[in-house]
């Protein structure tokens, strides 16, 4: 057996018994009840985006089948999922990421604009790489009365463009909600990505609009994909497998690593269908997520960010400049209010599983544009 995974398995059924205990002495009705409650989100807005999600794994097997298709293989294993199949060549100086992003922001809402200009004019990005500084990418909010700082490591790719545009996405989010004052200008974390994958989402249209070359829009959608799937789909099996866990746990006592290695299977392959094929030694992954130990529930948090931002911008779609006072009044109340009550603002219904397939609809489109780059690039 793999070195350590029957210890891990004991840990994870002591907390596992430890949680149902609280939950019970606490009187939450569910496993994820408590979870919901932290993040301010009702039980039927995060039922409805599960039950949205499920009902689009196909989405996830087609890439998952394309990606097989680009690398030559008949079948991807669970080892290859993560597999890079293209390589993006195209680079943007930092002059023109800031044209490029400053002007998408703009033509959304000059206001916005205006708050995004303020990032670069007051010298408030740090972007070059310098030995020693941290990776990674983060908009510091500080408190409400200082204006955001955003740090980069900008080395010219256009997911550096794209990374530049989610910072200030946050950035203009913790500016406008700063009259909210300390205690509101944050949204709880199923709402922290809405202003900054919005952004994100406005400039990756206008890079894909700008690039007519197939091989690099299926780079560009590629690894685009590779991230909502990531972000939507498997944390959303993930999700599965917790509920899978808790409610076991609950109901049949103690549970054995090979149980475990089952309801982790099942959870997956439920997402991937025959997408992909899972490995004997893939049965044991479960353990290696931290999450599911000091964070129980924590995971569906980062599809529902995810998914509210894409569908909100499939609104903005629709409705074009109608939408944006209100997507404006929404990110300037902060965390004043609940997730549902900002929903209403630009008038939406998280309950519905209808909204979040809009958001789908957008992935779905996504991957059928990497399909036709895929395919104009002689690659398949
Ligand atoms: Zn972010």
């Amino acid at each position: 057996m793999a070195p350590g995974l029957r210890t891990r398995a004991f840990l994870f059924n002591t907390l596992l018994a430890d949680k149902a205990t609280d939950d019970r002495l606490r009187r939450y009705p569910h496993w994820l009840a408590a979870r919901n409650l932290a993040n301010e989100a009702s039980d039927e807005s995060v039922r409805a985006l599960i039950e949205a999600v499920r009902g689009r794994y196909e989405i996830a097997r087609r890439w998952y089948r394309l990606k097989a298709k680009l690398l030559g293989v008949e079948q991807l294993a669970d080892y290859d999922r993560m597999a890079a199949v293209t390589e993006d060549e195209v680079t943007f100086p930092f002059a023109q990421a800031r044209e490029i992003v400053l002007d998408c922001y703009s033509s959304f809402s000059g206001e916005l604009g205006e708050l995004a200009g303020r990032f670069f004019a007051e010298r408030r990005i740090d972007a070059p790489v310098r030995p020693a500084k941290r990776g990674g990418a983060f908009c510091a909010s500080a408190v409400p009365s200082v204006f955001p700082y955003v740090l980069l490591n900008y080395t010219a790719r256009r997911r550096d463009v794209l990374t530049l545009a989610h910072e200030l996405g946050h950035g203009v989010h913790f500016a406008l909600a700063a009259r909210q004052g300390i205690f509101h200008q944050h949204t709880p974390l199923t709402l922290a990505e809405t202003a900054s994958v919005f952004g994100e989402t406005i400039v990756f249209g206008r890079l894909l609009e700008e690039d007519s070359t197939p091989a690099s829009r299926l780079a560009l959608l590629a690894e685009n994909l590779e991230d909502t799937i990531a972000t939507v789909f498997r944390q959303v099996a993930m999700n599965r497998f917790e509920d899978l866990v808790h409610t076991a746990r609950r109901e049949q006592g103690e549970l054995s690593v090979e149980r475990f290695g089952e309801l982790w299977a099942e959870s997956q392959s439920e997402m991937l269908g025959d997408s992909v094929a899972l490995t004997e030694g893939y049965r044991s992954w479960w353990s290696y997520v931290p999450h599911f130990i000091g964070s129980p529930g924590y995971v569906y948090a980062y599809a529902y960010g995810q998914l509210l931002a894409l569908s909100v911008y499939q609104r903005y779609e629709q409705q074009g400049a109608e939408l944006v006072p209100r997507y404006l009044e929404m990110l300037a109340a902060g965390g004043s209010r609940s997730p549902e009550e900002l929903g209403e603002i630009v008038g939406v219904n998280l309950a519905d599983p209808g909204f979040w397939d809009a958001g789908l609809d957008l992935v779905e489109r996504q991957l059928q544009e990497a399909e036709a780059a895929a395919q104009a690039s002689g690659r398949l």
